[in-house]
């Protein structure tokens, strides 16, 4: 098995030699893009809560007829932040100090945090419970959620897959077959179904998947007059969390009604990005739902971490990106990288993680590091 193999199909546009962009182009700013939370509050002139900015368009449509919109009120403060049309969007070092991050312990001013330094991030007690969240598809968030949860199973820590996104690729990837479900996350949300009725072993001891099964394509409409919309999956994590150490949520690419379950439910966020250009496009607009999530429905939701990921170390942009995530974000962002590795992607059509399917490959050895960073400020 060659790790360091040529990538293969859309993988190439970024393969070193092959890149038609100047390499001292600046890496994309957060959020440049017109901003449809912005849009929509502009445009929908009807009494809504902030909530509705977080659903996304569709539910925002649905819920401007008559039901009330949310179970909360927000407080005007949130609703003028909210208003992102009249700001012009802050450079990418304008944004970070307003998140709602782990504050970091030691300064964080250079671009890559040296190793050997240590630090001395926020403990965190067990169990824990990280929403990976990233509202780009296809930057690694269902390969991060499997690997980690993998690691910190075998490292004895029993652990809760809980797979958000309709595609259902934490499932399948864990080797369950959701036609053969009889309950899965859908009839948490929409049938009042407990969470234990639907979570299933796998084939790693102490780890366990509540399953997603094709219907929960429909939840994000069907959610959307339901009572609690915003509280569901926080209500059924809080009967069973005490018999786990950590929960994972593996979200949905994007930030519609769904995600915003993931993150009331969470304490923490953690974001897989891609060491790619255009990495951090749109994660203004994320960090702006997870402000509001926090201070709407739950005032514990940290971003925690920035997890750099298909991290190649022979091109110069994942460096690139590499440094300026860190410049900006500090030590949230996880001193460990995820190598591009080719076994990463072959895993999930033998429905298995990485530490079973090749367990001495590079991409294992990097989840099992990462597991242990993540597990190194748990209490
Ligand atoms: P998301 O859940 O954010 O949509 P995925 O985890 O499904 O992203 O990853 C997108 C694709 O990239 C998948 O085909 C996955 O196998 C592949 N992939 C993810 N991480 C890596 C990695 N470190 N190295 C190689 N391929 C990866
Ligand atoms: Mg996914």
């Amino acid at each position: 098995m060659n790790d360091e193999e040529p990538r293969s199909g859309n993988e190439q546009s970024s393969a070193r030699g092959d890149l038609p962009r100047p390499p001292e182009r600046p890496i994309a700013p957060i959020d440049e893009e017109e901003s449809p939370l912005a849009e929509t509050v502009v445009t929908n002139p009807l009494p809504r809560s902030d909530l509705d900015d977080l659903a996304g368009p569709l539910s925002q449509t649905l819920s401007g007829s008559n039901e009330p919109a949310s179970d909360f009120t927000a407080p005007n403060s949130v609703r003028a932040e909210g208003r992102l049309d009249e700001t012009p969007t802050p450079p990418i070092a304008e944004v970070s100090p307003a998140l709602p991050v782990a504050a970091p312990a030691a300064p964080a001013a250079s671009t890559v945090v040296p190793e050997g330094i240590p630090d001395l991030p926020k403990s965190r007690p067990l169990p824990r419970i990280i929403a990976l969240a990233n509202q780009k598809g296809g930057v690694g968030k269902t390969t991060t959620t499997i690997n980690l949860g993998a690691a910190l199973a075998e490292d004895d820590h029993r652990t809760l897959v809980i797979d958000l996104d309709p595609q259902g690729n934490a499932t399948t990837g864990l080797g369950i077959n959701s036609r053969e479900l009889d309950a899965s996350i859908y009839d948490v949300l929409l049938n009042e179904v407990p969470l234990e009725d639907c979570i299933e072993s796998t084939s790693v001891r102490n780890l366990f998947i509540a399953p997603a099964s094709l219907d929960l394509a429909g939840a994000e409409i069907e959610l959307v007059p339901a009572f609690s919309r915003e509280m569901r999956l926080r209500n059924a994590i809080n009967r069973v969390k005490d018999d786990y150490e950590y929960i994972l949520i593996d979200c949905p690419p994007s930030l519609g009604l769904l995600t915003v379950n993931a993150l009331a439910a969470a304490d923490e966020v953690m974001v897989p990005i891609q060491c790619e250009y255009y990495a951090l496009e749109g994660l203004g607009q994320l960090i702006r739902n997870i402000n509001l999530v926090q201070r709407n429905l739950n005032t514990a939701l940290e971003l925690s971490s920035i997890v750099l990921v298909m991290y190649d170390g022979r091109t110069k942009l994942a460096e690139q990106v590499s440094a300026e995530v860190r410049e900006h974000f500090g030590s949230v962002v996880c001193r460990n990288v995820i190598p591009r590795n080719i076994r990463l992607s072959e895993a999930p059509s033998y429905g298995q993680p990485i530490t079973t399917f090749d367990p001495s490959s590079r991409g294992a050895v990097a989840y099992r590091e990462l597991a242990r960073e993540v597990h190194r400020v748990s209490t």
